[in-house]
């Protein structure tokens, strides 16, 4: 029999993809690692696994204790998953922004969720951030992951998904792309492969256009889980060859065509890093092996970058990105 002992032994060994249409005219091969396989359906329940287990190590984590973060997304599912099997308690701050179906996500795996208002200063005591460093302090034995300054969250992927990747092209990988935004995955994975390859694998982050990676403030981008308006402690920027700034729109195209030409439902955190990727596909040649990382999957997104009005709202739907097709029977 070939089973696994729990949802936790699912959680990494994702497949790499060849990306056929969308590598047209291009001559490296590309190969998407698709992490919306996992458990959680993200990246995220890579990191989740080896904060907790490495707090549990550490003693920050007792049996019975009450994980706290200011998460809404992927990292709350991980966190949720790994917790419930693991017999703690969850309690996720996020703002009131965050949609109702997202938080019915982390609901639905026994997590508390305390909703902020968003329209306050991360200073204000009813901030997201203040609310969570307050719930940390009060709660008897809870314990904050927080994922942007935790070295768990790279060494995750210094410990799996750079192993993976290596091992799956043999140790051919030449380019390795990822979307920055803790700048877990791409720090860990990175150093990883440039271990491995004696600093020839070259590695580059995709970065939404206005995020400090590339050179911005922060300015307002619609793509999620990607870009920051600060450095956090999990982005080495040693490991960084190139940073690619990717637009909105076209992050949007190239998800919408991974789910019409590759059959990948993917979010836009993917998009923009294929985006990247056949940037950087432009200048490579028939020996190079090029591997780009697609964190999760589209579902979460049907009604922004999947819907026709939320994208023509934005001047996003064009003569590059297909409306979807509707046949109305009267
Ligand atoms: N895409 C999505 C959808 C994410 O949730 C994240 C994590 N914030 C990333 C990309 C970027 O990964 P990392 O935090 O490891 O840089």
């Amino acid at each position: 029999m070939r089973y696994a002992n729990s949802v936790i032994e699912l959680v990494g060994g994702t497949p790499l993809v060849r990306l056929n249409s969308l590598a047209t005219g291009l001559k490296p091969l590309i190969l998407a690692k698709v992490e919306y396989v996992n458990p959680g359906g993200s990246v995220k329940d890579r990191i989740a696994l080896k904060m907790i287990l490495a707090a549990e190590a550490s003693g920050e984590l007792q049996p019975g204790g009450t994980i706290v973060e200011p998460t809404s997304g992927n990292t709350g599912v991980g966190l949720a998953l790994v917790a419930q099997q693991r017999g703690y308690k969850c309690v996720f701050v996020c703002p009131d922004k965050v949609s109702e179906d997202k938080r019915n996500v982390l609901r639905a795996y026994g997590a508390e969720v305390v909703v902020c208002p968003t329209s306050v200063a991360p200073e204000d005591p009813d901030s997201y951030y203040s609310v969570s460093d307050r719930l940390t302090r009060e709660i008897p034995g809870a314990w904050k992951p927080n994922q942007y300054a935790n070295p768990s969250n790279p060494a995750s992927h210094y410990e799996s998904t750079g192993p993976e990747i290596w091992a799956d092209t043999d140790g051919k990988v030449t380019h390795f792309v990822a979307g920055v935004g803790t700048g877990g995955t791409i720090s860990g994975t990175g150093r990883y492969l440039k271990d491995q390859s004696g600093g020839k694998v070259q590695v580059i982050g995709a970065d939404p256009e206005g995020s400090v990676y590339s050179g911005g403030t922060g300015r307002p981008y619609l793509v999620e889980g990607v870009g920051e308006d600060f450095w956090p402690d999990a982005y080495d920027k040693t490991v960084t060859d190139r940073i690619v700034a990717v637009s909105d729109a076209r992050s949007f195209e190239i998800t919408r065509r991974l789910a019409r030409e590759e059959g990948l439902l993917v979010g836009g955190s993917c998009g923009m890093a294929v985006a990247a990727a056949l940037e950087v596909a432009k200048d490579l040649t028939e020996d190079d092996v090029l591997v780009v990382i697609l964190p999760d999957g589209g579902r979460g997104y049907l009604s922004k970058i999947f819907s026709d009005g939320w994208m023509s709202s934005y001047g996003f739907l064009n003569e590059h990105v297909a409306e979807t097709a509707d046949t109305v029977l009267k």
